[in-house]
């Protein structure tokens, strides 16, 4: 409904042309039904051919001679089509997290410009499979290991044929011995045309496994609801290895012999070959996937293949939510605790949220599964709430015995006259490790390394005193909150227990590789960094190398910790585990701890028990003792407490208006404008904070500062965007906006 007197409406809908709108008058008989988003009947072009349109924007002022308008004929009320659906669903992210229309639509349609069809090539065995394990057992005595690695990974299944990328890329074997290999007769390469023709009969071609107690009682439960129409959110809380993978292959078997789809969504890190290999045996060719590596053409294929009902399953990251199937049935969300679900352009929309929408609008409805070791806060809240299904999987499949977790306290390796860093406990295990051929990683705790400021002898930490957020060190030597702008003097003596070890710590990767080859010289050390992973492909070959035992210690930050398996790996120490603690966010606990849960978990993969050191200087904190002991119920009872508190989202609603400037007064002052706004039009339960400088406060000369507003009415926030978001519409249109610029972002996962 809008009192507006005119409709922006677009007619073609597709990712290119969202931006070619056709301006319609609203008559007063359609002013109740017409809306962002609504499908409406125009009369088009010079034939005035009734053509159905979208609207996309309201406004009162007119483009053009207002008496060339044409008018709108009226609101077709028939089933939604898929292109409504996207619509709707950019309509409603244009609104829950504030952007324009047209980028609301750019994120939600996918590109489809058509490209010529790619074609994929494969390897496979060319020879009886003992004739090539003859051969193999050769290379293995020759030391050939290129060749042994192909083959070996070929023997596995050895009527399967592998990517022929997965070969040169994960397994780091050059094409040269790939041509060596073929034209020996022992493999062939195929090439196939990627866009097949479907299959049948092929999803039971490798038979699921015989489910688990707790697995069946998931699916069951599952399958109980959805015949019954009941479209739900089901979280499933379990740990690695306890079977998750497994029931979501499961679930997507019984929605899609009821003739709907599947979409998968797995962090773009963590989707790894081995967990996409398990969707290919069981589904075959009716599964894709979509990932950045993927060229426009190969997208484009894809989304055909979904729209067209080549395909019943995609996998992929965020953006594959997108995906336009039919009939989409269920929504799987894998490691859902995952920041990168939250897209950090405009419209700022968490992929969580978005799905259960899409859910919602879909004509069938389609249900949502969430699926984490470490559940974030918001899903397990919500879980506990009634509003999601809650489900555990609370024993580990894999067999092997969870790893020995010790704390190396820092304060007390300082005391006792250890400067290195590397505690003695470390110390000893590298040792031991390195002595027996066993694998070590070492992990860096580099989030949130925004400078903040403690005490090394103590553990003391400068905070907030309203905010409860670690302080940051500025210029000028001063420590300045990041929320509300507090700041005091930087002082070189701790106030709690005197001493002068008051510092920021910054140990990098580097620092960390060059200590390694000084305490154990004979260590190969392999580093993945920001740095080492820039270039394409040099991320999958360091992951790659160090699977091949090419190394014998990984160094890094958090790339290390996700996904990948390496079963020789029995020592895990994480060097600064209290890092992500004192990042300048609300969230800095439980990053800690799902980073501290993930690192411990690396270790004893394989048959071999593993052994864990956290170093931290604040052994005491809830985040490290709940992750050492793998005790999530614990952590999130402290966790939520603290939210509880201090008005923490998921107990109440944030939105972080943020205002980025060419000139920082001039920031400033607009950012105080804004705020004094809300303020004027008081809301129940509103809170205001701010302005203060982001904690990145300056990036390519544009100052960056925000307001915050805490409130549990989530539309009482809406409501103070959308009156922001008009007054800078009108500033915009009067060409007053031309040195800043304001984005939104609610319950903010990234910090500012
Ligand atoms: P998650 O996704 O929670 O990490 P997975 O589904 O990958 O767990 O399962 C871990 C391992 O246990 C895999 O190797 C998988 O093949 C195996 N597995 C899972 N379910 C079963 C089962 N019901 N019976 C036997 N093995 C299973
Ligand atoms: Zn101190
Ligand atoms: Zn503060």
């Amino acid at each position: 409904m809008t009192a507006c007197e005119y409709a922006n409406i677009i007619i073609d809908i597709s990712h290119e042309k969202v931006d070619r709108l056709f301006q319609y008058r609203i008559p007063d008989s359609l002013k109740e039904s017409v809306d962002i988003g609504c499908a409406v009947e125009v009369p088009f072009g010079k034939g005035n051919n009734v053509r159905k349109g979208y609207v996309l924007e309201l406004t009162d002022e007119p483009n053009w001679d207002v008496s060339k308008i044409k008018e709108i004929l009226s609101v077709p009320q028939d089933d939604m089509s898929a292109e409504e659906i996207s619509i709707k669903l950019a309509a409603w992210m244009k609104r829950y997290y504030g952007s324009t229309m047209i980028a609301a639509l750019k994120t939600v349609l996918p590109a489809t410009k058509k490209m010529k069809r790619q074609v994929h090539k494969y390897v496979a065995l060319n020879m009886d499979e003992a004739q090539v394990r003859h051969y193999y057992q050769e290379c293995i005595r020759k030391k050939q290991k290129a060749r042994e690695r192909v083959l070996a990974e070929l023997l596995i299944e050895p009527d399967e044929k592998i990517p022929y990328e997965f070969i040169t890329t994960k397994l780091n074997v050059s094409t040269a011995t790939i041509k060596s290999l073929s034209d020996n007769g022992y493999i062939r390469v195929d090439e196939e045309e990627y866009f097949r023709k479907p299959k049948m009969h092929e999803t039971s071609r490798y038979g699921a496994k015989e489910l688990s107690d707790e697995q069946r009682h998931i699916v069951e439960s599952f399958v109980s609801d959805y015949d019954q129409g009941k479209r739900d959110t089901y979280l499933i809380h379990g740990i690695t290895g306890s079977g998750k993978t497994e029931v979501y292959i499961a679930l997507i078997d019984e929605v899609i012999k009821r003739g709907k789809q599947a979409i998968v969504l797995i962090p773009e890190i963590a989707l790894t070959y081995q967990t996409l290999m398990r969707f290919y045996r069981h589904f075959g060719d009716r599964v894709s996937v979509m990932n950045s590596t993927l060229s426009p053409g190969e997208k484009y294929d894809q989304m055909e293949r979904a729209r067209c009902g080549d395909i019943d399953i995609i996998i992929g990251p965020r953006s594959a939510l997108f995906t336009p199937f039919p009939n989409t049935g269920i929504i799987i969300i894998d490691e859902e605790h995952e920041t990168t679900y939250k897209s950090e352009a405009m419209p700022k929309y968490h992929v969580r949220e978005t799905a259960i929408k899409l859910a919602e609008l879909l004509p069938d409805g389609a249900s949502v599964v969430l699926g984490s070791a470490t559940p974030s806060l918001e899903s397990y809240y919500r879980a506990q709430n009634g509003q999601y299904h809650l489900f555990k999987l609370e024993r580990r499949l894999t067999g092997g015995t969870l790893p020995t977790v010790e704390i190396a306290d820092l304060r007390e390796e300082l005391r006792s006259g250890n400067r290195s860093i590397f505690s003695r406990r470390l110390q000893e295990l590298m040792e031991d490790r390195l002595n027996s051929g066993q694998q070590a990683m070492l992990f860096i705790n580099r989030r949130g390394l925004a400078g903040f400021i403690s005490c090394r002898s103590c553990g003391y930490v400068f905070k907030c005193p309203h905010c409860d957020v670690s302080l940051s060190e500025h210029r000028g030597g001063r420590l300045v909150c990041h929320y509300c702008g507090y700041e005091q003097p930087l002082t070189k003596i701790c106030p709690k227990c005197g001493s002068k070890y008051v510092s920021s710590f910054r140990a990098g990767t580097q620092q960390i590789e060059d200590e390694v080859k000084k305490f154990w010289p004979m260590a190969r050390v392999l580093r993945m960094d920001a740095d080492t992973t820039k270039a394409k492909g040099s991320y999958d070959k360091i992951l790659s190398s160090f699977a091949n035992k090419e190394a014998d210690v990984l160094v890094g930050t958090q790339m290390i910790v996700k996904g990948h398996d390496f079963p020789d790996v029995t020592l895990v120490g994480i060097l600064a585990a209290d890092m992500s603690l004192y990042a300048s966010d609300y969230r800095a606990s439980e990053r800690t701890f799902q980073l501290l849960t993930q690192a411990a978990g690396r270790a004893g993969r394989g048959d071999k028990a593993g052994n864990v050191v956290i170093q931290t200087y604040q052994p005491e904190h809830y985040s490290i003792q709940t992750a050492s002991k793998q005790d999530y119920d614990s952590f999130y009872e402290e966790e939520i407490a603290y939210r509880d508190l201090l008005r923490y989202p998921p107990i109440s609603h944030m939105m972080s208006v943020q205002i980025m400037s060419y000139d920082e007064e001039m920031g400033m002052q607009f950012a105080s404008r804004l705020r004094a706004m809300m303020e004027l039009q008081k809301k129940e339960g509103a809170v205001f904070i701010g302005p203060a400088a982001a904690a990145i406060g300056k990036i390519n000369d544009i100052y960056r500062m925000a307001v915050y507003v805490k409130m549990d009415d989530y539309d009482g926030l809406v409501a103070y965007k959308d009156m922001l978001e008009k007054y800078i519409r009108q500033l915009e249109d009067a060409g007053k906006m031309k040195k800043i610029s304001v984005q939104f972002d609610f319950d903010p996962v990234h910090g500012f």
